[in-house]
């Protein structure tokens, strides 16, 4: 018989968890509007919100942060940066930005403008928010099985290379200044896209002169992905992999706060000098210059190292391992959810969960609010709160999916915190039936909406 599986990584240093009453959670989430993202870190105890900029970083990413270069311009730590983006992507012109989205700003900057369109797979809620700040607008061409909860697919964040096309056809080329692939795709449920997706795309892409840039933040999760479920990739490492999925876009956005396993930052990765150039005016206009934007040195430093350790095959298999072992054993109680579970997180079908509440009044957010109630679990809204209004009619977006996202840190939460959001979730799921009403907003801002929103109880 086998040997248990093992994390691969022991622990140097721990962080206490204060562990609250339930009426005290009852209180603070009322005072907190019923917006989980109002609460105050200590007013939780398992924080599975996000697991962006939350990992745990290496005894050697400590160690690094010591040899940071904090030189305004030519750090040496952004050369160490730009060589591990260039040896790990194959991208020779980098960008470092403070965050995701701020590459997004600087991308979209240099090749957004109104009435343009981006088609991809389903674009991440800033990605979105990006593109329709400058009046453009996102078309998900996610594959259909894609919104059916249980449906097994290995690659449920493929796009559909028929609506892709057809988008293109229906439209102007010159108003398609992009199209961005989602990897892992969040939005469906941190699903991966298989390589043959990826090189199909780029194909599409590059017969009407399209580039392709890909929303990289999940990159090595659906690397591991790619190599235990995509027929022919198993024997190939995680760095021949990740080459050749980048082989297939012109660019990347990168959220580093996710698979770099660092607290802050991000890059823009590009192959063209020119608009890397184009730009690099927008990266010193909102980020800083071209040599740091936005990052220290010793972050850019951990960020480095951070891109090795968070591709290691094994470091990989145990992360993603974590977070099917929490799936699987809230699977055991019943609690409907999307499957298969995704790289990062589980996500809880909330409308199966929860079939009472009308969608008017926020499912998922209802089912987020009682495990925080029940246990103390910290989840996110991933439902109509997110979806937002429509920028032409206002009116609320009804998601075709109320979903309730799980996320794991990475390196942060044992197995037994594992087994108690597990515990936690079977609880309320066990009096599902006394929950029929849900929330009212009081009180939103215009776009992106759900990281403020206030609500009251009906
Ligand atoms: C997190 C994330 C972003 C935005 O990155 P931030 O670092 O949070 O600004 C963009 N796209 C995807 C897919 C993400 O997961």
């Amino acid at each position: 018989m086998d040997l248990p599986f093992i994390e691969p990584f022991k622990i140097k240093m721990v962080e206490k968890i204060h562990k609250s009453t339930r009426n005290e959670r009852e209180k603070w989430i009322k005072e907190a509007g019923y917006n989980l993202f109002n609460l105050k870190s200590d007013q939780v105890i398992i924080d599975l919100l996000t697991d962006s900029g939350t990992g745990a970083m290496s005894d050697r990413q400590w160690g690094a942060l010591m040899t940071g270069d904090e030189s305004y311009a030519g750090s040496a730590s952004f050369f160490r940066l730009k060589d591990a983006v260039k040896d790990i992507t194959g991208f020779e012109y980098v960008l470092p930005t403070h965050q995701g989205r701020a590459a997004e700003n600087v991308l979209f900057s240099a090749l957004l403008k109104e009435g343009d369109i981006v088609p991809g797979n389903s674009h991440f809620d800033t990605t979105r928010g990006h593109i329709e700040f400058r009046k453009a607008m996102p078309v998900d061409c996610t594959i259909d099985i894609a919104s059916d909860p249980t449906a097994w697919h290995p690659f449920k964040g493929n796009v559909d290379i028929d609506k892709l096309e057809n988008v293109i056809k229906r439209n102007d080329v010159k108003k398609i200044p992009c199209i961005v692939i989602t990897i892992t795709n969040n939005k469906a449920g941190g699903q991966p896209v298989s390589m043959a997706n990826l090189r199909e795309v780029k194909q599409v892409a590059d017969k009407y002169g399209i580039p392709v840039f890909f929303d990289s933040a999940r990159f090595a999760e659906n690397a591991y992905f790619i190599k235990i479920r995509e027929e022919g990739l198993s024997d190939k490492d995680m760095r021949e992999i990740i080459s050749e999925m980048f082989s297939y876009a012109d660019g990347m956005t990168m959220s580093s706060k996710k698979d770099a396993i660092v607290n802050m930052g991000g890059f823009i990765g590009f192959r063209d000098k020119e608009l890397y150039n184009k730009a690099s005016v927008y990266n010193i206009m909102f980020e800083g210059y071209v040599t740091y934007g936005g990052m220290s040195g010793r972050d850019m430093e951990t960020l480095a190292t951070g891109l090795y350790e968070g591709t290691d095959f094994s470091y990989l298999e145990s992360r993603v391992r974590q977070v099917e072992y929490l799936g699987t054993m809230m699977k055991q109680k019943g609690v409907p959810l999307l499957e298969p579970f995704g790289g990062h997180a589980v996500f809880i079908d909330a409308g199966r969960f929860l079939p009472y509440v009308p969608k008017e009044e926020f499912v998922a957010q209802t089912v987020a609010i009682e495990l925080y109630i029940e246990g103390g679990i910290r989840a996110s809204e991933i439902g109509t709160l997110m979806s937002d209004r429509d920028p032409e009619t206002r009116e609320n977006r009804y998601p075709k999916l109320e979903l309730v996202r799980l996320a794991v840190p990475r390196r942060v939460y044992t197995d037994n915190h594992m087994e108690y959001t597990a515990a936690t979730t079977a609880r309320v799921f066990e009096r599902r039936d006394s929950i029929k009403r849900g929330f009212r907003i009081v009180h939103e801002a215009p776009i992106m909406r759900h990281f403020t929103v206030k609500l009251e109880k009906l």
